[in-house]
């Protein structure tokens, strides 16, 4: 007999959504850096992760090479974003956003507190 439904769809790993971008200001709700605001400096979706600015530093003991003296290396680790909250720079703290459509089309993320946008300026 042959089984239905064995091939249910996955998830495919592209559509994962994480709601934080590179270069968002973030801040981390929990874990041992909670409280830290901190500049998203890389985002891997489909890990669900990301690297912010000066949160989730790591030790890295380097063995001396030819090209390098060794010792150890400081570096953010990625942190998942489920404990990441975007910041609102007008309330002082992190928020939940809503999507909002400017009169040129653009799609803006805005504090639903304040109305801010959000937006990382470059
Ligand atoms: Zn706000």
């Amino acid at each position: 007999m042959i089984r239905r439904g064995a091939n249910k769809k996955l998830p495919k790993s592209h559509e994962v959504k994480v709601h934080v971008k590179k270069n968002d200001m973030v801040v981390v709700i929990s874990g041992k850096d909670k409280g830290k605001v901190g500049k998203v400096l890389q985002v891997f979706p489909r890990k669900g992760r990301a690297i912010v600015e000066g949160v989730n530093i790591v030790k890295k003991h380097m063995k001396p090479t030819p090209y390098s003296s060794g010792g150890i290396v400081e570096k953010p680790a990625p942190i998942h974003v489920s404990n990441l909250m975007l910041y609102c720079p007008k309330c002082k703290r992190g928020v939940r956003v809503s999507r909002k459509f400017l009169e040129d089309g653009t799609k803006v993320r805005v504090c639903k507190k304040c109305g801010e946008i959000i937006e990382p300026k470059e």
